[in-house]
C-alpha cells in the first residue's frame, strides 16, 4: 500500500500530463497546464483554473487513494484541454473518457 506524498502528486500529475498531451497536442488545449498545486477545500478534491493550474486537496497527502488521485488529476487536465468555459457538455466528456 502506497501513503501518498506531496511529491507523489507531483510526480503523478507529470506522468498523467505526458500521456493526455500524448492524446491531445498541448498546442490544442484551451488553457496551457502551468503546473499543479495543493489546496484545501471542503467542497472539490480537484479544480482547474484559467492560467493552467490544476488544484489537488490536500487531503489526499497521507491516504492511499492514488486511483483517485490519477483520475482526479485527468479530470482537471481534461478541464484545461476541454476549455473551462464548457463545463461538463459533451465535449468535455468525449475528452474526459479519452483521457
Ligand atoms: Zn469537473
Amino acid at each position: 500500500m502506497i501513503l501518498i506524498t506531496e511529491s507523489l502528486i507531483q510526480e503523478e500529475y507529470e506522468v498523467v500530463l505526458r500521456f493526455c498531451s500524448t492524446v491531445y497536442a498541448l498546442k490544442n488545449w484551451v488553457h496551457a497546464p502551468t503546473g499543479l498545486v495543493l489546496h484545501s477545500s471542503k467542497t472539490s478534491w480537484g479544480l482547474a483554473t484559467t492560467c493552467g493550474m490544476v488544484k489537488i486537496n490536500s487531503l489526499f497527502v497521507g491516504s492511499t487513494a492514488i486511483i483517485e488521485l490519477r483520475s482526479t488529476i485527468r479530470h482537471e487536465l481534461a478541464h484545461l484541454a476541454a476549455g473551462l468555459k464548457v463545463n461538463h457538455n459533451q465535449y468535455f466528456k468525449r475528452v474526459a473518457n479519452a483521457f
